[in-house]
């Protein structure tokens, strides 16, 4: 089952949309440049482009579908935006906690944000809480998704844009690589997801080799879809070994898309 072409996931629910940039991987955010055609499609919601905002009527979404599924939450902005009111954020929570046969990865380039709201809260069970590292300097993320209680913590070094140099993934149980697409994107060359996906089977951490993006192998530019996402003579599709915990499903079968 696959309702998100991000490799990944399975689904996406976006209980809020629009963001603002904070960080190198942000110059050609994927979600911008969707939220400007659906802007100029006057899709619903999107009326002030990339303007963040909460969806009240999305809260809920996840509560209609029956199947196990493995939700991307917000792929079209940022969970611990700076603008996300705590009590609408409880409420994002208070639905992770009511659909345990669910999954839910929470990736932030706001770790800060992260941390301040779980000082005081626990991270529901069926959560993987993630911060993208996309160039050196941005390793501080690590240690503060590390100083939380989180039982899959996760990495999303993507886009990768420099060698990222030494990684101490203590603690840490799944490590994302992928290069950048879309237009002006940036090359990621071989030797820098080669060396991460060896320190990830050193560290004895879980590696997904996402995609190559507009830079092939062969450090030539073409279709992402043609540069594929082959390393080192295969595909990565691990993920960090997980238990869903065994409580009841919600009556109802509603097909799970991108909410
Ligand atoms: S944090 Fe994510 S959603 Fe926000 S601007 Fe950066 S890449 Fe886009």
């Amino acid at each position: 089952m696959k309702y998100s072409k991000i490799e990944w996931t399975e689904a996406t629910w976006n209980p809020s949309i629009g963001c603002d940039k904070v960080s190198a991987g942000c110059k050609f955010c994927y979600a911008e440049v969707m939220a400007q055609r659906l802007q100029a499609m006057r899709t619903p919601g999107y009326k002030n482009g990339f303007e963040f905002k909460i969806l009240p009527e999305r809260i809920e979404a996840p509560l209609k579908i029956n199947k196990p599924t493995k939700f991307f939450v917000n792929s079209m902005s940022d969970l611990f935006h700076e603008r996300m009111p705590y009590a609408f954020l409880d409420r994002v929570f208070a639905t992770i906690r009511k659909t345990p046969h669910h999954t839910y990865q929470i990736l932030t380039k706001r770790e800060m944000n992260l941390e301040k709201y779980f000082r005081s809260r626990i991270v529901p069970d069926n959560v993987w809480l993630g911060v993208t590292v996309e160039i050196s300097k941005k390793k501080n993320r690590i240690d503060v998704l590390r100083n939380i209680d989180a039982k899959i913590r996760f990495l999303s070094i993507e886009p990768l844009l420099e060698n990222i140099g030494k990684l101490d993934l203590a603690g840490i149980h799944w490590v994302i690589v992928g290069g950048e697409s879309g237009h002006g994107a940036r090359p990621m060359k071989p030797e820098w997801a080669i060396d991460i996906q060896r320190q990830c089977d050193k560290q004895n951490v879980s590696f997904f080799f996402k995609q190559w993006g507009a830079w092939g192998a062969d450090g030539l530019k073409r279709n992402k879809k043609a540069n594929g996402r082959i390393l080192l003579g295969k595909e990565w599709n691990e993920e960090p070994k997980y238990e869903l915990p065994k409580k009841k499903l919600v009556q109802n079968s509603m097909r799970p898309q991108a909410l």
